[in-house]
């Protein structure tokens, strides 16, 4: 098959994706940026053709890019707007990371921050495969933020902590919102809000299934 072939081919189960996730209520503007990131250019050629399944992938390391009505939901729920800095922890393949940064567009930032080495490098040449320059990809452990460029706007954690890590409350800026899952076996996706006087407000949005966060304020590597 032809490339042009090939985009084209994707682009169709695109559009279905995006109609499929249109159904759970998320909004127009997420829909908009899923609609253009390609994700098969975000896993492995070997496994391209699943890309527009709404399943997670695997990607590596024990690891996998979430499914794609999650990141829409993620990316519902924080509310993001135009010109944007925002912090995600846990980059993976880098498409929850593409998806925000259409989004916030050319005024705002992605900083995302991955504890693996390798797959800190998948994502970069994932996303410069697919053109996002303005994404900037830090191995870290993220439980610890990314204070040189704190205070962030949003938050958005791709991995299940024990707790929201202390790091994380005290690096958004006020009027900031995250969303983390909290939890071992049992896990939910929480909803914070910091609140302009340094307060904080949680919603729990429902269980969720995802890979441990794993650093100081998070699990050991061992579990
Ligand atoms: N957002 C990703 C994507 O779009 O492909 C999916 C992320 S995957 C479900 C979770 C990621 O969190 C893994 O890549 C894992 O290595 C990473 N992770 C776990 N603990 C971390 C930590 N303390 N700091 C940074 N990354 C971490």
């Amino acid at each position: 098959m032809g490339r042009g072939q090939d985009r084209l081919e994707y682009e169709e189960k695109r559009k279905e994706l995006v109609n499929q996730i249109k159904e759970e209520g998320i909004g127009k503007q997420v829909l908009e940026a899923m609609g253009k990131v390609p994700r098969h250019l975000f896993v492995s050629k070997d496994i391209k053709d699943s890309a527009y399944i709404d399943s997670p992938l695997p990607i590596g390391n024990r690891q996998t890019i979430s499914a794609p009505h999650m990141v829409a939901i993620m990316c519902d729920v924080l509310k993001i707007e135009e010109g944007m800095k925002i912090l995600e922890i846990g980059t993976g393949s880098g498409y929850n990371a593409a998806v925000m940064a259409e989004i916030v567009g050319k005024k705002g930032h992605i900083y995302s921050l991955e504890r693996i080495p390798s797959l800190k490098q998948f994502a970069e040449s994932n996303l410069k495969k697919a053109g996002y320059t303005n994404v900037t990809v830090i191995e870290a452990d993220g439980t610890l933020g990314y204070s040189p460029q704190a205070p962030y706007e949003r938050m958005c954690v791709t991995s299940a902590a024990p707790s929201i890590p202390r790091p994380l409350k005290e690096q958004l800026s006020a009027g900031g919102i995250m969303v983390i899952p909290v939890g071992k076996y049992m896990q939910n996706l929480i909803l914070v809000h910091k609140l302009d006087d340094g307060t904080f407000s949680e919603e729990n949005l429902g269980g969720v299934i995802f890979v441990p966060l794993i650093g100081k304020y998070g699990y050991r590597e061992s579990i």
